[in-house]
């Protein structure tokens, strides 16, 4: 039975859903069977009905604070109605300027240019605009190729799914976009069941110095990776793996760029991934908790060294980089933001996030021992659990994902592989209803 909260509004008509084509969604059979979350606080959405569906993925990684933070909707609200909206090309407001200084406080030391964008995969593209205009700016134009990994999630704009090695691109789109070139992806057979960095795996790094002898470090414009490839499944660096990889893009002055619009902001329990695994990129990008899912917003933060290069390379009153979006730095973005990272410190969310990853970690291994769970992984309040697969590769998670919500439990699925990603202020019993609940739906669906 699923709890019912009574103050959900139970809703009344139905809205007619022919017009709304939804993104990555099988609409066919979404209109037969639709999943609709109306409502949502803290650690749960309410659905149609009112019933309780406990969130086991901060929505999409957006939201380690909880739902509906009052601080943010009122920090929103006054935004409004000072500056609603300003345009940041050529001219500034106050808030992008705070929040850039904000979030330079907590990247690596050195990497404080920040450059905001609306979503992670405007961030990618920026990310890789940057790379290009630093290697002209330096006279080294002939850099336009881009190494990236298997099993990587990279986005939707075209940088992002040429960069993105998984199939349902290439078969939907072809090969659009740069130039890429692909690594092998982090998982292995002998590093199964493991939670934290397997010990297995580190010389997956030298495929980028194969690539360098194949392509030449003079082509070659910066290599592209997820420290934890997110939503492929969660596959965790094995150790040393990150640390080769920077090693080799020094080495050959390819910039090394970490995407972490899913471990930004305290998911592995620090600041980004880069401080929890030691290893400083050149650039980070970063959406999804920026503003705890209230506004769509992403940002880019690159090293003092590639800003003051391209900045540089232009002569005086011109525009230096020729990029920016009609709503970068959008003032509610920017206060919502700015109150997002308030909480976070406020309540030493990235700390807490740490501390409950061991019994979250060790929740989610004790999985294993299910017929369906081919494999466990984790860091952090992230973690992947991979399922059986049925005829037909991704029907297994789809089915899954459909009866995890009527259970009460909003998860993701990416083909076969359920991703879980906790809210940081989850307390340790809601974990278990979690680990139960999804445990109960994985037990049904073998029968
Ligand atoms: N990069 C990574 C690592 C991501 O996980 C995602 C989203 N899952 C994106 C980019 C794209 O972000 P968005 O959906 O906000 O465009």
């Amino acid at each position: 039975m699923l709890a019912m909260d009574t103050q959900a509004t139970i809703s009344g008509d139905r809205p007619d859903f022919s017009n709304h084509w939804m993104p990555f969604t099988a609409n066919r059979d979404f209109h037969r069977e639709p999943k609709m979350l109306c409502r949502a606080q803290g650690c749960h959405y309410y659905g149609e009905r009112g019933q309780q569906i406990l969130d086991g993925c901060s929505g999409l990684f957006t939201t380690p604070a909880g739902h509906a933070r009052a601080e943010i909707a009122d920090a929103v609200r006054d935004q409004l109605l000072t500056l609603d909206y300003a345009p940041s090309f050529t001219r500034g407001h106050p808030q992008s300027f705070r929040l850039a200084s904000s979030i330079a406080d907590l990247t690596p030391e050195g990497m404080d240019r920040i450059f905001f964008g609306n979503s992670g995969s405007e961030a990618v593209e920026t990310a890789l605009k940057v790379a290009l205009a630093y290697h002209r700016a330096r006279g080294e134009g002939g850099r336009d190729l881009f190494v990236s990994r298997e099993r990587a999630y990279h986005g939707v704009n075209f940088g992002g799914i040429a960069l993105s090695g998984m199939v349902p691109n290439r078969r939907a789109f072809g090969p659009a976009g740069p130039r890429v070139v692909h690594m092998r992806h982090t998982w292995l057979e002998q590093n199964r069941g493991t939670m934290g960095q397997p010990v297995h795996g580190s010389e997956l790094a030298d495929d980028l110095e194969r690539l360098v002898a194949l392509h030449g470090a003079e082509n070659i414009a910066a290599c592209v990776v997820e420290p934890i490839a997110g939503s492929t499944g969660v596959l965790v660096p094995p150790q040393g793996y990150l640390e080769r990889l920077r090693e080799l893009c020094t080495r050959y002055g390819i910039l090394l760029i970490f995407d972490e619009v899913i471990t930004g902001f305290g998911r592995l329990g620090h600041n980004y991934a880069a401080q929890a695994f030691g290893v400083t990129p050149d650039i980070i990008t970063m959406a999804k908790a920026i503003t705890n899912g209230a506004q769509p917003m992403a940002a880019v933060a690159v090293s003092r060294e590639i800003h003051d290069t391209i900045v540089d390379a232009a002569p005086e009153g011109q525009v230096e980089f020729f990029h920016g979006y009609t709503f970068s730095a959008h003032p509610a973005s920017c206060a919502a933001a700015l109150a997002t990272l308030n909480i976070y410190r406020n309540e030493s969310l990235f700390d807490r996030a740490r501390q409950m990853s061991a019994h979250f970690l060790e929740r989610i291994a004790s999985l294993q021992d299910l017929e369906l769970v081919t494999d466990v992984r984790g860091y952090g309040l992230l973690a992947g659990v991979d399922l059986a697969p049925l005829e037909r590769p991704g029907l297994r998670g789809h089915i899954a994902q459909k009866r995890m919500f009527d259970a009460g439990l909003h998860l993701k699925t990416t083909g076969d592989a359920a991703i879980i990603a906790p809210a940081f202020i989850m307390e340790t019993e809601q974990i278990d209803t979690l680990i139960d609940t999804l445990r109960g739906v994985l037990v049904e669906l073998a029968d």
